[in-house]
């Protein structure tokens, strides 16, 4: 995309815009005297009643978005010219004259006397010459009477409160549009947004932009680009030639890719969220009324450990911000099979309440999938959206927002209180593009809540070192303690495919669980070991149905299925199912449990797949390895850690020498 760059004086200042319409701009500015025009009565205009600039200064042809607005950032209070506007413009966008004609970069002077006459004909004619750039619309042949110019003022309106909270590009403008009942003005969506803009309703911006590296002035004149809608820097960043800006390099982003194309000269629209003081307040007040509701336990039954971490969260949202401190965070440190669930219950309802936006936001879609009915039913007053890859509910406004960590990228400054569930379910690399997009989806004063079993290596620092407020749920809902992994000495996995058989004391093991009545997974480093191994395993135990899936199975959903129904027994699988697949009574085999692509977040994952059920609160984990490394370690010592924790608060059930004593 281009715009036209200009600056105008108003009240004594001169102020640099850029425009996706100047036609909208100059109306703005010249109100009056466009009025009288277009009444064709001039000689009375009261320039001093209403909006009349004395003077505006405008490019004469448009100039590719993203640099325009680096230019128009830098450009303070003085008048456009010329000399200026070409070295910013080569700062922005370096060589950007080897291609842009530096003939071109013109600019012209737009007088108060002159707006009728100028504006009302010559530059209509130069518009129908095609000379000048413009969006066609309601104006056809004049200019748009009050008339028309009101009802524009309320489409802007309509489409800003629409916009409010969003980060959309062009693209996703016009489909919001079509599905909030403005879809006769997508014809004209420049105008409109230009409009809300000048007004102050939305930011525009270009979906990849500079930054400057440092705030010391040796470092402030070196910038690097970033993309605004997912944070990425230039490293992700390919550029190739574009018709929208003339551009033989334009720079577009690889890493929100899969969201649509964000590039540095793609429009990125801003909605500024409206803020509804007066809806707040009263829902304090109400809320302040029903107190007792949000009294965990009762209004949710928890288990007294649930209730009291839910709780400490409570009381987190209960303060207010401090001014300084950037996006407050809580960690709800949770084991698996804790309910973590219920535990976000009071915190949306304590939110709700205040007529404030909640977001639950998961890395997963599945997690989406599975939460939805829950919170529906949970909370069957308040609307309730939900967003993931091809959701049919992409512009619809709720109360409750549900959705992939993907689906941020579409907000801007849009809820109060943010749920981060399972941070940690991605490798970091893809946690700062998520972070970013949580943090930009948060409104300026929001508050974080961050579930985790296992949480990410620099948050547990931040807990260890008192930054970080958490509250620990050390036991399961069912509180018996978790399974502590037994080790199993044996040789990498790669020597018994090869030899085509299996050690004793594996064999043993998987023997007594299958005895017992156990399912069993079986977690393996390696997807091209799968069906070697269920072969082998098959070889042993005849009888029984073993299955092996990975994430490039396209059968994975079926397998899942049949074990979740007890039709397999065992089921040999990647990392891949280290989260989600909840057996009641099963047994958990890691094969090669010193590798070193099982972390200790992983494999205290894994581990958590075993115990689950309160008929069966005991299941097996073995770590089957030569070696017994740190992640091993790690992973026992978190486990062992919050039983002692439990048992020390009492969250555990007797077990029956105490009872008996
Ligand atoms: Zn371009
Ligand atoms: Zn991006």
């Amino acid at each position: 995309m281009r715009v036209y760059v200009y600056s105008v004086l108003w009240q004594g200042k001169w102020r640099c815009r850029f425009t996706l319409d100047w036609r909208v701009d100059v109306r703005y500015w010249f109100s009056q005297a466009v009025a009288n025009g277009v009444r064709e009565n001039s000689s009375h205009a009261d320039v001093t009643n209403e909006r009349c600039a004395p003077e505006l200064w405008i490019t004469t042809c448009c100039i590719p978005l993203g640099t325009a607005v680096d230019v128009v950032g830098q450009w303070g209070e003085s008048r456009l010219e010329v000399q200026r506007l070409v070295k910013l413009m080569q700062d922005a966008e370096p060589g950007i004259l080897d291609w842009f004609g530096r003939e071109c970069i013109q600019v012209r002077r737009i007088g108060v006397e002159e707006v009728w006459r100028e504006i009302g004909i010559g530059v209509i004619e130069e518009h129908r010459k095609g000379k000048l750039e413009g969006e066609g619309g309601i104006l056809k042949e004049s200019l748009w009477s009050d008339a028309v110019w009101k009802q524009m003022k309320d489409e802007s309106d309509l489409l800003a409160a629409q916009i409010s909270g969003r980060a959309l590009l062009a693209n996703e403008v016009q489909e919001l549009m079509a599905a909030a009942g403005l879809d006769h003005a997508v014809a004209y969506w420049r105008t409109l947004a230009q409009l809300a803009y000048i007004r102050g309703q939305v930011k525009l911006l270009s979906g990849i932009t500079t930054r400057s590296l440092g705030q010391f002035s040796l470092l402030r004149r070196q910038r690097e680009l970033q993309c605004l809608r997912c944070g990425s820097s230039a490293a992700q960043h390919h550029r190739t030639a574009c018709a929208a800006c003339g551009n033989p390099g334009c720079a577009y982003c690889e890493a929100c890719l899969a969201m649509g194309r964000s590039r540095r000269c793609a429009l990125l629209v801003h909605g500024t969220a409206v803020h509804n003081a007066g809806a707040s307040a009263a829902g304090v007040a109400r809320a302040a009324e029903r107190a007792p509701a949000t009294e965990p336990a009762a209004r949710w039954r928890l288990s007294e450990a649930q209730h009291d971490a839910s709780r400490a969260a409570l009381h987190f949202l209960q303060q207010p911000s401090a001014a300084a401190a950037a996006a407050p965070s809580f960690l709800l440190w949770a084991v698996t099979g804790a309910g973590k669930t219920e535990m976000i219950f009071p915190l949306i309802a304590y939110t709700l309440e205040r007529g404030q936006h909640v977001l639950i936001a998961t890395p997963r879609r599945d997690v989406v999938l599975e939460l939805a009915p829950r919170l529906a039913q949970a909370f069957p007053e308040h609307r309730l959206v939900t967003l993931y890859g091809g959701s049919e509910e992409r512009w619809t406004a709720g109360d409750i927002t549900l959705s992939t960590t993907h689906q941020l990228m579409r907000f801007y400054h849009k809820f109060d209180v943010v749920i981060v569930d399972e941070l940690d379910a991605f490798p970091y690399h893809n946690n700062e593009l998520l972070q970013y997009a949580a943090r930009k989806a948060c409104k300026p004063e929001g508050k974080f809540i961050f579930l985790s079993a296992t949480p990410p290596e620099p948050m547990q620092r931040e807990v260890r070192r008192g930054r970080l407020p958490h509250a620990k749920v050390p036991v399961r809902f069912h509180r018996h303690p978790l399974p502590v992994p037994q080790r199993l000495t044996i040789k990498p996995l790669r020597h018994y495919l090869e030899n085509k058989t299996l050690p004793k004391s594996l064999l043993h093991q998987l023997s007594r669980s299958v005895e017992r009545g156990a399912q069993l997974f079986l977690f393996i480093t390696r997807i091209k070991q799968t069906e070697a191994f269920v072969q082998l395993l098959r070889h042993y135990f005849p009888v029984i149905t073993i299955e092996g899936t990975s994430s490039e199975d396209k059968e994975r959903g079926e397998k899942v299925t049949r074990f979740r129904n007890g039709q397999s027994r065992m089921l040999v699988t990647t990392t891949i199912l280290e989260r989600g697949v909840t057996i009641p009574k099963s047994d958990v085999f890691i094969i090669d449990a010193d590798s070193a692509l099982f972390d200790a977040a992983s494999l205290v994952q894994m581990a958590g797949r075993a115990g689950r059920s309160k008929d069966d609160p005991a299941g097996h984990v073995l770590f089957c390895a030569a070696e017994w490394n740190r992640a091993q370690r790690l992973a026992v010592r978190q486990i062992v850690g919050m039983n002692r924790i439990a048992r020390r608060q009492g969250y555990l059930l007797p077990t029956d020498t105490e009872r008996s004593s």
